[in-house]
């Protein structure tokens, strides 16, 4: 029999695959158990955003993703208006169209080459926690057995089996209305490109991929009410269509159709002991503005190398419980912001009419314009200083290096070994080598931008620990509250 792992991940979604490989690349043992044993086909998620890329970019994951995105840069608001990803400082100026399930087998290739073991038709049904571990009691092909781990982490979606056995609520409500949405061919596309349009009777959106399908999405005021467990039949949604549009786009071939509701649901709490939850798990949202899988892959990102800490024995106190203080208020905001993108979208009410045409006038001017997209790319997106001062928590964008030892040529490739990142203009700061397990060093060859202070210590995920515009700003302060006690004194 195998040894147990240190951590088993519970679910082979988004959140899952990329929580596996943060463990399983940078040493920790890790097994996924997944309860299907087929690859899903009703494809969810239909973009890949920015700040995700840049994500899987830090440790060289992001190629399979966009090996089987199309890249869009300018995704329709809808009526021939577009935003436009070029306003944006990333490496990634655009949003990849891309079938979920596409996504997962990107993802699923690279926690398989990280060492992670991924057990299909294998059910999590129950679990019982102590001091020193969690007892997880698990179906599969060769029946019921029992594993010890150290952690469990619960990525197992909206009706997750983990957040029941460790009894937290998942507050919130469903939506009445339903939509209409699936993966086609189209005979008479509107275009050779994204496009959406909004009518007095609804929406539809057509997002193209790689393999010459599209997700259409239809949104019809006067089907809302129809019971989501309906079928959706391919007339119904040509008709609805058609009907939105006035003219026929030709919608056949489907790969799956189906009618969807969603619902606004927020766990009371990530983590219990030894066991936590990632992902839909722990939140969950109308597709408005496609958050749901960019958050999955955040919360992963953000837990991944505070868990391995705590298994290499280097965690400074209260480091695992950031988890959940970080990541709770993003996904709160999130919420409040896709419930009411969803209101405004749905609604023909003159008040959500004056709205929209107030918000899409707005894009007009540049500057309101970037700071939308930005908030939809996730690179706004930055965590409580906590005390830590003006930068702490920003995300770190990808700049050139001035050549050094590491071979490194840009930011982002030096978080490739998952560990802190020190900035400074000069050579490394010699009480920083006494970190030199978890610590890499590089200098920029141009600003991160105006005002910036020219030391930074960045976390393994992105995001500023300490910024300075001298190391004795309280750097050795900065490396003891983040990275734990010095290599020579680590346990
Ligand atoms: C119709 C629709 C459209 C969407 N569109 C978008 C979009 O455009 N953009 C976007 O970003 N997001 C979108 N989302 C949201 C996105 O799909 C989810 O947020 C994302 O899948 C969350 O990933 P996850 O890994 O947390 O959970 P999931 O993808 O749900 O994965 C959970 C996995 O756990 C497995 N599992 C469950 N219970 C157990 C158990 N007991 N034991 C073992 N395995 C188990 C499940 O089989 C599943 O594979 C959409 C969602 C829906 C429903």
């Amino acid at each position: 029999m195998s040894p147990s792992p240190q951590v088993l991940v519970v679910g082979a979604g988004p959140a899952g695959l990329s929580l596996a490989a943060e463990l399983a690349e940078f040493g920790i043992s890790c097994r996924v158990v997944e309860k299907r044993t087929q690859r899903q086909t009703l494809s969810r998620a239909c973009t890949v955003e920015p700040r995700t890329l840049e994500l899987l970019d830090m440790r060289g994951r992001a190629a399979g993703v966009l090996a089987r995105g199309r890249r869009c840069q300018h995704p329709p608001l809808g009526n021939d208006r577009t935003l436009d990803y070029g306003l944006l400082d990333t490496p990634f100026p655009f949003s990849l169209s891309i079938p979920q399930a596409w996504t997962v087998d990107a993802l699923r290739v690279s926690a398989e080459a990280a060492g992670a073991v991924i057990s299909p038709g294998v059910e999590m049904t129950a679990l019982r926690q102590d001091e020193s571990g969690v007892d997880v009691d698990l179906r599969g092909p060769d029946g019921s057995s029992t594993v010890r781990v150290q952690y469990v982490v619960g990525c197992d979606g909206v009706n997750s089996a983990v957040r029941d056995a460790v009894g937290v609520d998942f507050d919130g409500w469903n939506y009445d209305d339903s939509l209409m949405m699936g993966d086609v061919r189209l005979a008479n596309p509107p275009g050779d490109a994204e496009y959406a349009r909004i009518t007095r009777r609804g929406m539809v959106g057509v997002f193209p991929f790689q393999d010459g399908t599209c997700r259409v999405i239809v949104l019809d005021r006067e089907k809302f009410r129809v019971p989501a467990d309906t079928p959706l039949t391919l007339d119904d949604l040509s008709e609805s269509s058609a009907a939105i549009l006035g003219t026929d786009i030709g919608i056949q071939d489907p790969v799956w159709l189906s009618r969807f509701r969603s619902s606004q649901r927020h766990a009371k709490r990530y983590r219990v002991g030894r066991v936590l939850l990632a992902g839909d798990a722990a939140h969950t949202h109308i597709p408005s503005g496609g958050q749901g899988l960019q958050t999955a892959v955040q919360d992963a990102f953000n837990l991944g190398w505070k868990l391995r800490a705590v298994l290499a024995g280097w965690a400074p106190d209260g480091l695992l419980d950031t988890y959940e203080a970080e990541r709770y208020p993003i996904a709160r905001e999130t919420l409040r912001k896709t419930d009411l993108a969803f209101r405004f979208e749905t609604s023909d009410s003159l008040p959500a009419r004056l709205v929209r045409k107030v918000v899409m006038g707005s894009m007009r001017i540049t500057p309101l314009h970037r700071l939308n997209l930005e908030h939809l790319s996730g690179i706004t997106l930055r965590y409580p200083a906590d005390g830590g001062g003006r930068w702490t928590g920003r995300r770190v964008p990808d700049r050139p290096l001035v050549a050094g030892g590491s071979g490194a040529t840009r930011l982002y490739e030096l978080f490739r070994d998952g560990g802190f990142v020190l900035l400074g203009p000069g050579p490394e700061p010699a009480h920083a080598a006494a970190w030199s397990s978890r610590l890499r060093t590089g200098t920029l060859a141009e600003p991160i931008g105006r005002g910036w202070p020219p030391h930074v210590l960045v976390r393994p995920d992105g995001y500023v620990a300490w910024a300075g515009t001298a190391v004795d700003d309280g750097l050795t302060e900065a490396l003891h509250r983040w990275c734990g006690e010095p290599d020579q004194v680590a346990r």
